[in-house]
């Protein structure tokens, strides 16, 4: 029985939905996969089944994109008046938030994640984000242009743009916050009218699957959104390269990014891309100690480290090293590690035995690199993927730990002592997702943060993110921006009308 082993006071709506295999949502309906062949999703607790979910292939990609077509060409929603598709938004809004402890039981139980940190950060963000981008349906417009057309000066113009709709498109996602990225993809599309195939990572399909049911339940049209589970080299694959789709939304890794920037460019798709990073925490020689110790922990160590934007280098200066080392240490040895659904465990398993062993397999590079062991370093119990948090010291630049995205629980602290080289280290990297600077100095704020080549950058916090907040990458951290205005631009087309009067 899939739900033996979960405590008793586990959400009966949980229980319910664990209790049978998990389908295709096309077209409003829960279906079979074509090939009627399941894949397993695991605790990664225990590493045991949870429950068999339909697996998509390229068949019911195709079923999806024809559903989301039909339903972006002759459904209600793309041209739903605004005001009607801002209600709708709310409606789910709503039924996200009465079924949050749900939604973030699944989160914990599919992904390992702690369950009161689920409710409290993924799940809330991603109500938020719906509710956000429900706002917008009714304040998306186009502009008057001013025209003087020079080799028609008689003649009397009236110029404006529209904005619509891209169409139909494929948005596929990582495992490391499946629910929050489910709603960062679907807020902007639904509020502009777009039609979507959605695409969960195999390792953690259920809270999207969980959130489709909310879907149909809103009273968001059959085939607006369609959520086809599945593996990424066929499922993933067929959608990137699809001729019907407009345009394909990823996060994830940047090897699959690149795959996909290939398979979209045939057809020219619109693309955008929030992939890696291998993000600096600075902590400046004027930094306030109580504040950077428990930040610069919590930066790496947040969701065990699979953080798109985890302060993974730590800078610290000569002048501070040793009391930052042993205050992180200190910070590590208090951190509970267990199951994601005893809120007091702080440290969780890592989504899945392939993530434990490339975790595992860059300690250990570290290691024989000579970076210094100062804490953890090793596996925690003996089943499920937990890895200790641990910390890497007198890394630098060279070492594989430091240039390479590890995704888990493993902090690399390099030492400096001169701050006007700052900057440059911390761009040391092909990625340029996030940074933070801790100090106490509104100079060495204003002088850093313009030298800084990343997305995002945190001033004595990291990780902080907010629906107003556009969040995305510089340099082979991926194109486009997520959340805030800014993330309706990648879902609209411009149009210009030009009259002559
Ligand atoms: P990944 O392979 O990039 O997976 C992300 C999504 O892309 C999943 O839905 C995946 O499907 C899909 N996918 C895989 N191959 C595809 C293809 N050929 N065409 C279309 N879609 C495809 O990431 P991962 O393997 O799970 O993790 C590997 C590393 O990626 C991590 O260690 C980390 O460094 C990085 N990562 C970054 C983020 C981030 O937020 N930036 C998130 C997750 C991972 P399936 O997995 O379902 O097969
Ligand atoms: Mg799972």
């Amino acid at each position: 029985m899939a739900t033996t082993g979960y405590p008793g006071n586990l959400n009966a709506k949980t229980r319910e939905f664990i209790s049978s295999p998990r389908k295709i949502l096309l077209n409003g309906h829960w279906v079979d996969a074509a090939s009627g062949k399941t894949f397993d999703t695991l605790d990664p607790a225990t590493g045991k089944v949870i429950i068999s979910v339909a697996e998509g292939d390229r068949e019911d990609i195709d079923r999806a994109v024809k559903a989301a077509r039909a339903a972006f060409e002759d459904s209600p929603w793309s041209r739903m008046q605004p005001g009607q598709r801002e209600k709708v938004m709310h409606r789910l809004a709503d039924l996200m938030e009465e079924n949050a402890d749900v939604l973030a039981e699944l989160e914990s139980i599919d992904n390992g994640k702690n369950v009161a940190i689920a409710r409290a950060v993924d799940i809330q963000l991603a109500i938020d984000t719906i509710r956000y981008m429900a706002g917008w349906p009714t304040k998306i417009m186009g502009s008057i242009l001013p025209l003087s057309v020079p080799y028609a000066p008689d003649a009397k113009f009236f110029g404006y743009t529209l904005k619509e709709p891209v169409g139909v498109v494929g948005q596929i996602i990582p495992w490391n916050f499946p629910a929050l990225m489910a709603a960062w993809k679907l807020g902007p599309a639904l509020a502009t009218g777009c039609t979507v195939i959605l695409k969960p990572a195999e390792e953690t399909p259920l809270s999207a699957l969980y959130l489709g049911e909310l879907i149909c339940q809103a009273g968001i049209p059959d085939g607006v959104v369609n959520i086809v589970p599945g593996y990424g080299h066929t499922a993933g694959a067929a959608l990137s390269a699809h001729p019907d789709v407009d345009k394909i939304a990823f996060t994830g890794s940047g090897e699959v990014g690149k795959i996909i920037v290939k398979a979209a460019a045939d057809t020219m798709k619109k693309v955008s891309m929030e992939l890696g990073g291998k993000s600096p925490a600075i902590i400046l020689p004027d930094a306030d100690l109580d504040i950077a110790i428990p930040g610069a922990a919590s930066a790496i160590f947040f969701n065990q480290g699979q953080t798109c934007c985890a302060g993974s280098r730590l800078f610290v200066p000569d002048s501070l090293y040793d009391q930052v080392v042993d205050g992180l240490a200190a910070a590590t040895a208090t951190m509970k590690i267990g199951v994601g659904l005893n809120p007091e465990n702080m440290i969780n398993p890592l989504v899945s035995q392939i993530q434990f062993d490339r975790v595992m397999g860059y300690i250990d590079s570290g290691r024989r690199e000579g970076a210094e062991v100062v804490a953890g370093g090793g596996r925690s119990g003996n089943e499920g993927y937990f890895v200790e948090p641990t910390l890497l010291c007198n890394t630098n630049r060279e070492m594989k730990v430091v240039r390479e995205e590890i995704f888990g629980p493993v902090l690399c602290v390099q030492r400096y002592s001169d701050v006007s080289d700052i900057a440059s280290f911390a761009n040391d990297t092909v990625y340029g997702l996030g940074a933070s600077i801790w100090t106490r100095d509104v100079g060495n704020i204003i002088n850093i943060i313009p030298k800084i080549k990343a997305g995002t950058v945190w001033v004595n916090c990291h990780n902080i993110l907010d629906v107003v907040m556009p969040f995305g990458g510089y340099k082979q951290s991926g194109f486009g921006r997520e959340l805030g205005k800014e993330s309706l631009d990648l879902y609209l087309e411009t149009k210009s009308v030009c009259i002559m009067a």
